[in-house]
């Protein structure tokens, strides 16, 4: 059973004992109110975080590899930013994931085939990127998903496997769809803020701070933030003695079917 439901039953058991203890002893209102309130709470807050395991699980970290790290790349792909990154990814040999949205794909099918030929790979991030995406039916959720596969297939000519939820939201609908499509969670242990006005040192201080064995790392490829700190981020983790492994080897999972 999924923990969201187990958390459900869970509670409705211990409501419906509170409710027959009160027939024999008087509880207090703000008793059955709190009992109402911790799982409206716990789903909130699993729903917003992908690796809560709430609904679907994700792989977010690399268990037993040592100092070794994975990068990612969200919301891309961008003209601006992206070939900014690719070559310094290229300079310092390092293979990443890109999550691109099928509608930028569509647009600059020439920059996923470069993605692609310098070792890279691509996953699913929705077509859309809507911002109510997590309130679709899970027929335009389906759609949505799927039509980025095309996209990316129609491209390279290979089926995405890895999918990353837009916004790392994760609910019982989304887990039916990718259920169905037989696409795998990926999420990640840091996430860079680069999608936040914090400034180039401020980022990297943070970011450098908290690296830890088997992370995986979420930026953003449409950011020229990330663009400026990526050089020294990497330059910082390997004098750490970290190294860096493409996400799909570091977790040992196929990305393309
Ligand atoms: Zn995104």
């Amino acid at each position: 059973m999924l923990k969201f439901h187990r958390i459900i039953v869970l509670f409705a058991i211990i409501m419906v004992l509170t409710i027959v203890s009160g027939f024999f002893t008087p509880i207090h209102y703000l008793v059955y109110v709190s009992i109402a309130a911790i799982p409206v709470i716990i789903v909130v807050f699993g729903s917003a975080r992908v690796c809560s395991g709430l609904y679907l699980e994700s792989y977010c970290t690399a268990k037993n590899k040592g100092r070794v790290l994975g990068l990612t790349f969200d919301d891309g792909p961008d003209s601006r930013t992206t070939p900014l990154i690719l070559d310094i990814l290229k300079e310092h040999d390092i293979h990443a994931a890109f999550f691109c949205t099928g509608e930028k794909a569509e647009k600059d099918p020439g920059l996923i085939r470069r993605i692609d030929s310098e070792g890279h790979i691509i996953g699913n991030h929705s077509y859309s990127h809507h911002f109510f995406f997590d309130l679709f039916s899970e027929k335009k959720m389906t759609s949505d998903v799927m039509k980025s596969d095309s996209v990316v297939s129609g491209i390279l000519g290979k089926k995405m496997k890895l999918f990353r939820p837009p916004y790392g939201v994760t609910n019982p609908v989304l887990a039916r769809v990718l259920k169905k499509s037989g696409h795998r969670v990926i999420g990640w242990s840091l996430k860079s803020y680069d999608t936040k006005n914090t400034g180039k040192e401020k980022l990297l201080k943070r970011l450098v701070s908290k690296i830890r064995s088997g992370g995986i790392i979420l930026f953003h490829d449409d950011r020229i933030l990330t663009a400026e700190v990526l050089h020294e981020f990497i330059n910082a983790a390997r004098s750490k003695n970290y190294r860096f492994e493409r996400p799909d080897w570091l977790l040992n999972i196929e990305p393309y079917e």
